[in-house]
């Protein structure tokens, strides 16, 4: 058993939340297998020693830097591939998300290996990792073990905690990888910069979702001020993205981002099993709904039934005064 190699993504100078989830899960399963944890990450001059180091918090051993672009998967597949190649590594998680996807089903091609997505929990069985993965809308979980090596586990997004369990600094070692000639066909032009794209919303603590209860595009000032009053950031379901109403990045559900903020509040959303499935984790929800039988009521800590138009500017009023008070 020679370990797990676990990709960490960085964005100007810090590793983000998800993939210090995945860090921490390949650690405590690496110390289950008696195996060691490894991390993987690739960008530019801002990788700094110091940076790299701070991942043996999260229980990584060592850590692979490659220089390459990072934020595209191909670059990061060829890393890993030559990686896993001459270490061995048994396994290679992902915290999920887009990118994680990408390069996991790239990796899998690569390396002919096996592949789970959409993985919310990983235990050890007998020696081996064996992934859980809901089904069927999430009414059903499947145990997946993988036949040979490596074998390819790709999460959730944000299925894995946070630990900093580590025992100090990573051990940093430069990887020289000479990229495959498609690898650099790609160039990162410009990241996104929808409305509401510039928030973290896996990072936030408050969350303030609207659904289409919010009428029209126009209707999601009023979650914006109540998010600013608050601290917070905002959060869509698909049939406002869908019709345009908000950005992509905002999505919480099956199709979307997966959520566990301190406070979720959700104006007009009806409460779908799509959309629950994104944000059931969250530790307190506040739903705002016109009509008393909408399904978020029966999921919810506090249901508050009436017209989100007069409650949600009430609500940010009296949060704004408090807080000026
Ligand atoms: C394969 C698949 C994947 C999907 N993935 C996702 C996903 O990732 N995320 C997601 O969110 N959805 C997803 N969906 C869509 C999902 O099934 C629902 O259609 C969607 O979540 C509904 O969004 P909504 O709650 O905004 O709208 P609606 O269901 O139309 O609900 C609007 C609610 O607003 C209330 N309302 C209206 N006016 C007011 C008012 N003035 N004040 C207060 N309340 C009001 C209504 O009573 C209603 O309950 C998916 C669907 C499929 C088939």
């Amino acid at each position: 058993m020679a370990g797990i190699l676990t990709y960490a993504l960085h964005y100007e100078g810090a590793f983000n939340k998800n993939s210090l989830g995945a860090v921490s899960e390949g650690a405590k399963l690496a110390k289950e297998l008696g195996a060691e944890s490894h991390a993987v990450v690739v960008g530019g001059d801002d990788l700094t020693d110091d940076l790299c180091k701070t991942l043996g918090k999260y229980g990584a051993t060592k850590v692979f830097r490659v220089k390459g672009e990072e934020g595209l998967a191909q670059p990061v597949v060829d890393a890993m591939a030559k990686v896993i190649e001459e270490n061995g590594q048994s396994y290679a998680l992902f915290g999920g998300g887009l990118l994680g996807f990408e390069i996991g089903a790239g990796l899998t091609a690569r390396l002919n290996a096996g592949v789970t997505m959409e993985v919310t929990a990983v235990k050890v069985q007998d020696g081996k990792l064996v992934a859980e993965r809901p089904i069927l809308q999430d009414s059903a979980i499947v145990d997946v073990d993988y036949v040979g090596e490596p074998g390819i586990i790709i999460g959730r997004l944000n299925a894995f905690e946070i630990a900093e369990g580590g025992d100090g600094d990573a051990e940093v070692v430069d990887v020289e990888v000479s990229f495959s000639e498609f690898s650099n066909k790609c160039k990162m032009v410009q990241r996104g910069e929808q409305r509401g794209a510039d928030v973290n919303i896996e990072d936030a603590d408050i969350l303030v979702a609207g659904g289409r209860g919010l009428g029209k595009a126009e209707g999601f000032q009023l979650c914006e001020d109540l998010a600013e009053s608050l601290g917070g950031a905002v959060a869509a379901t698909r049939a406002v993205v869908d019709a345009g109403w908000y950005s992509y990045s905002a999505q919480i559900g099956q199709t979307g981002k997966t959520v566990a903020p301190k406070l979720y509040l959700a104006a007009g959303i009806s409460g779908a099993i799509q959309h629950k499935v994104g944000m059931q984790a969250s530790e307190n929800i506040v739903a705002i709904n016109k009509d008393q039988n909408a399904p978020i009521f029966e999921f919810s800590d506090l249901g508050i039934v009436g017209d989100l138009n007069k409650i949600l500017p009430k609500l940010t009023e009296a949060i704004k005064a408090k807080k000026g008070g």
